[in-house]
């Protein structure tokens, strides 16, 4: 540690023996960002940015200004008058004590005075920081991340899982987001003051999320400081469209493709929705487009007071290609038909 009893922390400030708390604060602000390793450009010195550092933490304290002046030699007539308009009469003679044992100190041994001084003030500039490490910080909660999250409608009804890589971002526990230790650049984050680390998690998309859905995974963003709360992670969910299967509120909508001869004859259709295969039944002369509701079968609300339906929408569906024999079964239908279709049509026309 440098020899401060012998620096002149006066002249490595700029700055009178007398100068006022706010002087000392301003020549320290100023010779500060005149060397600064990150802001100084060309003129950047890291040793006298130090120094300067290591002058203002010495004086910027009226107590340890003092100790110093007279260790240094630079009490004075009005440092002493000073000292007596701030202490009472106690403090006062501790003074006058402390004055003489320095100097009988000085005088009998040089060396070794220079040493003791030196000593406490080590002493002093080390019980400071060691204050300073355990000074109250307040607590600091830590921040929620969003991040988004894409799940297919069928998904979404039935509920999924994810696995989500997730950047926390967190003050250097090096420098504690002050980018720089005794005017050196903080290697452990390299002066950004902050470090991030990915962290991979499955997360569970509960059923019944819809566009939009905010999904909580508690205590998984940022982590609090000092005592702080850590913050949570949210899942912003995006549903992709998709012809099968789309949610409305509470409803459950669902285009089911049936064929010609299920339409004609009805149908029993195992259909797999919201963890459960159900069968749906189709009704023998259902046409295409028709709607069939299962009451009570939807999504439910948050309070579970309320479920909505599953509403199927009949789609008659024709294969890429028949066969043959398929072709002149339909022909022989075709030939035998005696009904007239499109009567309503003709008379919505006239
Ligand atoms: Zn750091």
């Amino acid at each position: 540690m440098a020899n401060y009893y012998n620096k002149d922390l006066y002249k490595i400030l700029g700055v009178n023996i007398d100068a006022s708390e706010t002087e000392i604060k301003a020549a320290y602000k100023k010779l500060a960002l005149k060397y600064h390793p990150d802001v100084a450009g060309k003129n950047a010195d890291e040793t006298k940015f130090k120094e300067v550092q290591e002058a203002y933490e010495i004086l910027k304290n009226i107590e340890n200004r003092k100790k110093y002046d007279i260790l240094h030699g630079f009490y004075t007539e009005k440092i002493k008058k000073e000292y007596e308009i701030y202490n009472n009469t106690q403090n006062k003679n501790k003074y006058e004590e402390f004055i003489k044992q320095v100097k009988a100190q000085k005088k009998n041994s040089p060396e070794s005075f220079t040493k003791s001084i030196n000593d406490a003030l080590e002493n002093l500039f080390h019980s400071q920081n060691m204050h300073k490490k355990q000074a109250y910080k307040p607590p600091v909660n830590g921040e929620d991340i969003n991040i988004d999250v894409s799940i297919s409608c069928f998904e979404a009804i039935n509920g999924t899982n994810r696995k989500v890589n997730i950047l926390h971002t967190q003050p250097c526990p090096n420098c504690h987001g002050r980018t720089f230790i005794n005017g050196t650049k903080c290697s452990m984050c390299n002066g950004s003051g902050e470090i991030s680390q990915q962290k991979k998690i499955n997360v569970k998309i509960p059923k019944g999320v819809y566009q939009g859905s905010k999904v909580r995974i508690k205590k998984e963003g940022n982590k609090g400081q000092n005592g702080g709360k850590d913050g949570d992670l949210f899942l912003i969910i995006n549903v992709e469209k998709n012809s099968y299967f789309d949610i409305e509120g509470l409803n459950i909508l669902c285009n089911l493709p049936i064929t010609p001869y299920e339409a004609v004859l009805g149908a029993e259709i195992p259909l797999y929705i919201m963890n459960e295969t159900i069968n749906v039944k189709i009704p023998p002369m259902t046409s295409s487009g028709q709607k069939l509701k299962l009451a009570g079968q939807g999504l439910e609300n948050k309070s579970k007071t309320k479920k909505g339906d599953i509403i199927i929408t009949v789609l008659i569906k024709l294969p890429e290609q028949y066969r043959a024999d398929e072709l002149e079964l339909y022909k022989r239908l075709q030939a035998t038909a005696d009904y007239d279709i499109r009567k309503d049509l003709r008379n919505a026309s006239k």
